[in-house]
């Protein structure tokens, strides 16, 4: 059972002061979150979570994980700019980027970041841009399939992400020539799984690696980033990960492995995206129109524009109708958005209580990979995100785009 984290009383109060649709986030549980994934890992010295900014690119939502001791994984000029802006400095930015420009190299090292190659041929790209930096990272593939004998499983041989074992062991003993005193290794192999299997499966591959990589070449290996993945469960069947089994598991390969190789002063980093903000978001709509044709049909004020995931993987994401908790479910609609796509739908099939006009609907686990993706196809705009602080109170973080916004980029529009 899911439920929401504002009551209808609540919700309907805020709706009054902001109009739908909007993103709305639980201030309380983000810091929640990333308290208990810091206490789960409290056993390792300088754990660090490096919030993938890609995931909620708000900087209020960033300025709550500062405070909570997280960092920033960036991939782009403005995610750095961004993190730049909220405060983030050196050692807090992670820059785990791909195919990345010679500009967002110049800002990151600019800022300090560090900077997480993604491929042999970039040592050169990056010495020839602004030189090597002491302490930095490299991004393993293991390529293949990746299963831990459940149904998570992923196929890291198709993944465009990485270096090969060789290129990775390559490419550590050129950056030692070039004067790295500091390394990290990086791997993302699953994502959005749900279990509290992965990470300590993931940390025994990377622990065992980073030993290799120690004893064939001595390099000083300092920290090791377990990078984003752990999941979410979107359909309410589904048991949620446990941050402690998955921090104790991690600690166990840790004990294991790095440990006896004289490895146990490494410190261990998140990349997580979902895991932290997910949960944490609901996107609040309103139901504005029925249609009775072949299906049963209730449109609703956003779109997927305002969250991308239903149309684009055919995402489950739970729905709640405020106020008809516990009434039957005994309606089943197809809930969609305004778009001229027919995959425009926010719910296929949704057995629901009886929707009327006017209800406020509850799209959960949107804080994370929902606004950001947004687009505005169609000429749509993007809606507002809302922060309930922790004591209660609704705060705009951004505003909704307007029709100006949209036009803005355009060249002689307006005369
Ligand atoms: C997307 C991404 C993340 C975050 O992934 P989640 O599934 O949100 O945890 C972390 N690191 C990198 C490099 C990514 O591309």
């Amino acid at each position: 059972m899911k439920t929401p984290f504002v009551t209808k009383e609540q919700l309907e109060s805020i709706v009054e002061q902001f109009p739908t649709p909007f993103h709305l986030y639980d201030e309380k549980g983000i810091r929640e979150t990333a308290r208990n994934l810091y206490k789960a890992f409290s056993w390792n010295k300088g754990f660090k979570e490096y919030f993938a900014v890609k995931a909620t690119p708000n900087p209020q939502i960033l300025k709550i994980l500062k405070e909570e001791g997280c960092g920033t994984d960036c991939s782009s000029l403005t995610e750095l700019m961004m993190s730049e802006r909220c405060g983030f400095s050196g050692d807090e930015i992670m820059f785990s980027s791909n195919e990345t420009p010679a500009c967002e190299f110049v800002k990151a090292r600019e800022i300090g970041a560090i900077i997480n190659l993604d491929d042999i041929t970039h040592i050169d790209f990056l010495k020839e841009t602004c030189g090597i930096p002491e302490k930095i990272s490299c991004r393993f593939n293991p390529g293949g399939y990746f299963s831990l004998g459940t149904d998570i499983m992923d196929h890291p041989g198709d993944a465009k992400y990485g270096m090969t074992k060789a290129q990775l062991f390559e490419a550590f003993k050129r950056l030692k020539s070039e004067g790295v005193k500091e390394f990290g290794i990086h791997s993302f192999l699953a994502s959005n799984t749900v279990s509290n299997e992965y990470y300590p499966a993931l940390a025994s591959i990377l622990f065992s690696l980073a030993v290799e990589l120690k004893e064939a070449l001595d390099v000083h290996i300092t920290f090791i980033n377990l990078s984003g993945g752990i999941g979410i469960p979107y359909t309410p069947d589904k048991e949620p990960n446990d941050i402690f089994v998955i921090g104790e598991g991690v600690h166990k390969a840790y004990d294991e492995i790095l440990v006896p190789a004289g490895m146990g002063d490494v410190k261990l980093c998140t990349e997580l995206g979902r895991y932290m903000l997910a949960p944490n978001g609901h996107l609040v709509v309103k139901a504005i129109h029925e249609k009775h044709t072949y299906k049963e049909y209730i449109g609703v004020d956003a779109c997927a524009v305002n969250l991308m995931r239903p149309a684009m993987y055919g995402a489950y994401h739970h729905i709640t109708v405020m106020g008809k908790e516990n009434e039957p479910c005994d309606h089943k609609y197809d809930v969609v958005g305004s778009l001229c796509e027919n995959n425009d739908k926010f719910a296929v099939d949704r057995m629901l209580p009886k929707i009327d006009k006017g209800d406020l609907l509850v799209i959960h686990d949107a804080g994370a990979h929902g606004f950001a993706m947004g687009y505005n196809y169609n000429g749509k705009l993007k809606s507002a995100e809302i922060l309930l602080q922790e004591d209660g109170t609704p705060r705009m973080i951004r505003r909704a785009e307007t029709p100006e916004d949209y036009f803005a980029t355009l060249e002689g529009f307006w005369e």
